[in-house]
């Protein structure tokens, strides 16, 4: 019996591996209607071709965007996509408008790319990614359960 298969695998590489064992179905990612409640502000909703239903609201998106500086900002902040910084005690509270696309556009067949009136357009989100963030409880109960940290 051989031991060259054993290895530890770090944790970058777990969650490669986690998603490469768990990919999603085509069914899972290929949205059967997008709503993008841009009047009434609220955010977006999909209806996935396999049944499931997503609703985000455009705060959770703005702070889940997926370009590479959003992610690294939330990489040294110990953030998780969607989850935005606890607002410090600021010197001068001012109101500041929840977070709302001016517009939002298809990017081919695959990804929705909103345009921020903060003026920030680089996040592509694509049908996969957004299916992955899914907030319903069903999936952020399993997305939440495998890592065993408190808190
Ligand atoms: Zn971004
Ligand atoms: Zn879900």
């Amino acid at each position: 019996m051989s031991h060259e298969g054993i290895r530890f695998a770090t944790k970058e590489e777990q969650a490669r591996e986690d998603a490469e064992n768990h990919p999603l179905p085509r069914i899972a990612m290929t949205p059967e209607k997008v709503r993008v409640l841009l009047t009434e502000g609220k955010g977006l909703e999909i209806d996935w071709k396999d049944g499931h239903k997503s609703a985000w609201s455009f705060a959770f998106l703005r702070a889940a965007c997926p370009c590479a500086t959003c992610v690294e900002a939330r990489a040294q902040q110990g953030l998780k996509p969607g989850q935005s910084k606890p607002k410090a005690a600021e010197l001068l509270p001012m109101y500041t408008p929840p977070p709302k696309p001016s517009s939002v556009q298809p990017v081919g067949r695959y990804a929705l790319q909103f345009n921020w009136l903060d003026g920030h357009t680089s996040g592509i989100y694509s049908w996969e990614y957004l299916r992955r963030i899914c907030q319903c409880h069903e999936c952020t109960f399993v997305s939440a359960e495998p890592t065993g940290a408190p808190n």
